[in-house]
C-alpha cells in the first residue's frame, strides 16, 4: 500500500508510519515530492490493518496497490521514472538510441562500430562480452578482454555502455567497466542474477524472456527494485510464436502495456525481435511511434563476417538512415529523439 502523507505533516508523523510499517516486519520506501511526502509500504498488504494507519496523524489517505509489482507500477509512482545516463536523460520522453554489435569480436572491431554508430547518431554503445548462445561450441564472448575493448571504445566516443552479465559473480566485474548492465531474456527470471543487479545499484536493461508474460516480466523488474536500485530499464525484444518467418514475433503491445503499467522506461530492441535486418527499420520506426523511451539496434560493419547475429546486424550506413527516419516519425508524435 502507499500512504499519503498531508501536505502539512511533520517529520516526527512520517518516522511514526515508518517506524509502524518496519515494526510489523514491513519494508519502506520513502519519497518526499515537493509538495507531499509518499511511503511506500512493501509486502503482503493483508497482514497490516489500513485503517490503523489511516488513522495516524499526518496521513490523508492509503491506498493498497492492487497488482503483485508494486514498486514497478505505476499505482506506487504515477509519474514516468527518469534518470541521467552520461549526456543524456532515460526515459520521461525523449528517445535514447543504443546500437553497437551483437559480440564484441576484437577491439578493431568495437571501436570501428562505435565511432560509426556515434557517427550516426547513437547515444549508448551495445555489445556483448558474456554471450549466452543457444550452442555450446558458438562464439561465448571474449569475456573480460571484451570489456576491456568496450571501455577503450567508450573513451574513444563518449558514449555509456550497455553490455550483458550472465551470472551473480559476475556482476562485480562488469559493473568495472559497464554504466548499463543488460540482463538477456534467457537469464529473465534468474533470481539470484536479479538480486545481484538489485544490490549493485546500477542502471539495468532488463529484458523480456522469450515465453514471459508482461507481469512476469514486472515482476522480474520488482526484484530489481526490492534492492531500492531504481534505475531499471524494461526491454522488449520478441517473444516466441508459431511463426517461422521472423526469429521473434515483434510484440508491440507491450509498449504501451508496460507503460501504462509501470513508470519505468521501455526499449524497444528490433533487431532481435526480428531476426533479419531487412525488418529491423520498420519495427524500429514502429517503436517510436507506440511510445518507446528507447532503442537497441544491431550493427555491424561487415555483418556477414560477424561472429553472432549477422542475419540481423545493421551496416553503419542503414543505420545512419534509420536514426534519420526515427526522427522524423518522432517529430509526426509530438516526440523526439535525445540530441
Ligand atoms: C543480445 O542482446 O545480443 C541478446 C543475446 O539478446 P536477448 O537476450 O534478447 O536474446
Ligand atoms: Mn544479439
Amino acid at each position: 500500500m502507499i500512504v499519503i502523507m498531508n501536505p502539512d505533516a511533520t517529520m516526527r508523523d512520517k518516522s511514526a508510519v515508518i517506524a509502524r510499517a518496519e515494526d510489523l516486519g514491513f519494508k519502506v520506501h520513502l519519497s518526499e515530492g515537493k509538495e507531499r511526502t509518499i511511503i511506500g509500504i512493501i509486502g503482503n498488504d493483508r497482514v497490516i490493518n489500513r485503517e490503523q494507519i489511516e488513522r495516524m496523524t499526518g496521513v490523508e489517505r492509503v491506498v493498497p496497490i492492487l497488482k503483485p509489482f508494486k514498486l514497478a507500477s505505476r499505482e506506487f509512482k504515477a509519474s514516468d521514472t527518469t534518470f541521467p545516463l552520461g549526456n543524456h536523460t532515460i526515459g520521461g520522453g525523449e528517445i535514447v538510441i543504443m546500437a553497437g554489435p551483437c559480440s564484441v569480436e576484437s577491439r578493431s572491431q568495437i571501436i570501428e562500430t562505435a565511432i560509426a554508430c556515434k557517427e550516426a547518431g547513437a547515444h549508448v554503445l551495445r555489445g556483448g562480452a558474456f554471450k549466452p548462445r543457444t550452442s555450446p561450441y558458438a562464439f561465448q564472448g571474449l569475456g573480460e578482454e571484451g570489456l576491456k575493448y568496450l571501455a577503450e571504445a567508450r573513451e574513444a566516443t563518449g558514449m555509456p555502455i550497455v553490455t550483458e552479465v550472465m551470472e551473480p559473480g559476475l556482476v562485480p566485474l562488469v559493473c568495472e567497466y559497464a554504466d548499463i548492465l543488460q540482463i538477456g531474456a534467457r537469464n529473465m527470471q534468474n533470481y539470484a542474477l536479479l538480486h545481484a543487479a538489485g544490490e549493485s545499484q546500477y542502471p539495468v536493461l532488463l529484458k523480456r524472456g522469450m515465453s514471459s508474460l508482461i507481469e512476469e516480466w514486472l515482476m522480474c523488474a520488482e526484484y530489481i527494485l526490492s534492492h531500492g536500485n531504481t534505475r531499471v530499464m524494461l526491454c522488449e525484444r520478441g517473444i516466441r510464436t508459431f511463426e517461422t518467418y521472423t526469429r521473434n514475433t515483434f510484440d508491440i503491445n507491450a509498449i504501451p502495456v508496460a507503460k501504462q503499467l509501470s513508470h519505468l522506461p521501455v526499449v524497444a530492441d528490433p533487431s532481435h525481435a526480428t531476426g533479419k535486418w531487412e525488418y529491423v527499420a520498420a519495427a524500429a520506426k514502429a517503436s517510436v511511434a507506440a511510445g518507446a523511451d528507447g532503442i537497441i539496434i544491431e550493427v555491424h560493419p561487415r555483418p556477414d563476417e560477424a561472429m553472432s547475429d549477422g542475419a540481423q546486424s545493421l551496416k553503419p550506413e542503414k543505420f545512419a538512415r534509420l536514426v534519420r527516419e526515427m526522427k522524423a516519425i518522432a517529430q509526426a508524435v509530438g516526440r523526439e529523439v535525445n540530441p
